[in-house]
């Protein structure tokens, strides 16, 4: 098989708004490189307004995959003619494939994250009392995998409160999942796994006041964030005893691993790159 025939002609992107930042183009040429096949793969700034004419142009000039971020995810679900079951139960896609002159949408945050911390980090996340921050995009991604992969009861506060609800009712397993206020975190308990799945990192507003008694020796914590935008999470989660914590980084490369797979048919290896881009961040996070 030639290499550079495999994504001839083909395009691929991320979309985003903003999307300067994303490392997607990056990883995604990484692991053409190293599966030897030529990717096409670059970051396309869109607004919400713009999205459905932004995807047409891109398709009409070859795009054949594409990866969506904020805040796009829900948008691109509802353009998709058909999707994955794991799509559905989100009501999110980060994962676009172009079929038959359709868009048929995917969801591969969630098992990337899950992917993450079970392989590369070995927690077990069976029966962990889970507190989900958030109810965007990235949250409905990740929720519908953790209640696969077993954790107990997952409490779901967001800042907008009908958010919350909303995905509560989409996960539809009222015995495990509960959505809850802000105000309420103080009588929860504590939680032996939290997910940061808000963006309020990245200097969107104050960071939201959460109370130490949310966290106990065993408890670990994930920013679903990378670099600086995951400091004031898992900074308070350190100051305050977690066992074990961890930014986004992980799941990042795992999700676009899972769509590397999807659009290639070829699984790339990502220990390796994970290595590269933690220790660039780690740099840059303590300014070494
Ligand atoms: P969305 O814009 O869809 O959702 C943002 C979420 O953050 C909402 O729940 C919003 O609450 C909440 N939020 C924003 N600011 C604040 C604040 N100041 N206080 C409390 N809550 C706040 O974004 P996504 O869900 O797509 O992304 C969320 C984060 O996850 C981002 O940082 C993103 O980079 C990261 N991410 C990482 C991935 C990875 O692979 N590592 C993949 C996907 C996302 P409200 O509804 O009230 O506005």
């Amino acid at each position: 098989m030639s290499s550079a025939s495999t994504a001839a002609g083909k395009r691929y992107a991320v979309f985003g708004h903003p999307v300067a930042h994303s490392l997607s183009p990056r990883i995604h040429t990484a692991f053409g490189r190293a599966s030897r096949i030529a990717v096409d793969y670059r970051a396309i700034d869109t607004t919400p307004a713009n999205f459905t004419t932004a995807l047409s142009v891109f398709a009409d000039a070859g795009g054949a995959g594409a990866n969506v971020t904020l805040p796009l995810k829900e948008a691109a679900y509802s353009l998709c003619t058909d999707s994955t079951e794991r799509a559905r139960r989100a009501g999110a896609v980060n994962t676009l494939i172009r079929r038959d002159a359709h868009w048929y949408g995917d969801n591969t945050d969630g098992p990337g994250l899950v992917r993450d911390l079970t392989d590369r980090r070995a927690w077990d996340l069976r029966e962990r009392r889970t507190l989900l921050l958030g109810a965007g995009g990235a949250a409905r991604g990740v929720a519908p995998a953790l209640l696969d992969a077993g954790i107990g009861a997952l409490f779901v506060v967001n800042r907008n409160p009908q958010r919350a609800d909303a995905l509560a009712d989409q996960l539809g397993d009222p015995e495990r999942v509960h959505a809850r206020y802000f105000d309420d975190l103080p009588a929860l308990g504590e939680f032996d796994l939290i997910v940061n799945a808000t963006s309020a990192g990245r200097g969107g507003g104050d960071f939201p006041h959460l109370p130490a008694s949310l966290l106990g020796r065993r408890s670990v914590a994930v920013d679903l964030s990378y670099g600086e935008s995951a400091i004031p999470f898992l900074a308070w989660a350190r100051a305050n005893g977690c066992h074990d914590s961890t930014d986004g980084l992980g799941m990042l490369i795992e999700q676009a691993a899972l769509s590397f797979a999807l659009w290639h048919d070829l699984e790339p290896d990502t220990d390796a790159l994970y290595a590269e881009l933690q220790a660039e961040h780690a740099r840059l996070v303590t300014g070494d």
